[in-house]
């Protein structure tokens, strides 16, 4: 169909979107909104080792299967060209590691102790299983207040986005703040821009490309332009 053919309410629309105020606001492109997934991959086994805190079992049990169930969409919403997922996965409770748990090669080593006290938590392991899946290559150039915000951005806003946080402070938060903050505005510029975003950002991470012009070129905007947009609509809400 021609434009001559389109009803003229219609073709007038699309003259006002050709006028070159309209088209030079800072629209992000259509495909932004609609964001793809790569094809799922199998879990792998998932071991548990509680030699060290036989109590744990039943809590392990359970994480092992989460972990399980959902690997193959961590895998999904980080997948990027060249990605292997991990080939095992074990979770190993032990009373005193000094943390909630950390995770190294394909291990999640996790505080029995925590747990114990705070039974609730298994986004936590949705965490440092997002770090197994990241397995980023040691780089200077991959901050790592975004290694840490991806994967809370897994755990908070694709995990248990229903959970509640503590929200983030305008006044005192910085976008390097890391785990929930950088999270939460990962969540914020994926939303309003770039549907496909933190998957962008991860890739970077993974080829050791890293740079902030990575969020100009993906939402129009700097880094700095970004957080100040939503620290200021951090503020407006708040003052309702
Ligand atoms: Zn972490």
């Amino acid at each position: 169909m021609t434009l001559n053919a389109l009803p003229a309410a219609l073709a007038a629309l699309l003259t006002v979107a050709a006028l070159p105020g309209f088209a030079q606001s800072a629209q992000p492109a259509l495909t932004a909104y609609a964001d793809t997934l790569a094809p799922l991959v199998a879990a792998p086994k998932v071991e548990i080792d509680v030699t060290a805190a036989p109590a744990a079992k039943p809590w392990a049990e359970r994480a092992a299967r989460l972990a399980a169930d959902w690997f193959p969409h961590v895998c999904q919403l980080l997948a990027t060209d060249g990605f292997r997922p991990p080939k095992a996965m074990k979770l190993t409770f032990k009373p005193k590691i000094g943390a909630p748990a950390y995770a190294s090669g394909s291990e999640i080593t996790i505080d029995s102790e925590w747990i114990a006290g705070h039974p609730d938590d298994f986004g936590m392991v949705i965490h440092e299983m997002t770090h197994l899946i990241q397995r980023y290559p040691g780089s200077r150039s991959t901050p790592g207040w975004l290694v840490e915000g991806i994967a809370d951005y897994i755990r908070w806003w694709r995990y248990e986005p229903e959970a509640p946080r503590t929200p983030v402070d305008p006044d005192r938060a910085k976008v390097t703040d890391s785990y929930r903050t950088t999270a939460a505005f990962l969540a914020w510029a994926t939303g309003r821009y770039d549907r496909g975003l933190v998957r962008k950002l991860d890739k970077a991470c993974r080829d050791r490309s890293y740079k902030p012009e990575i969020f100009d070129q993906a939402t129009g905007k700097a880094l700095e332009t970004l957080w100040t947009e939503y620290t200021d609509g951090l503020r407006r809400a708040r003052g309702r």
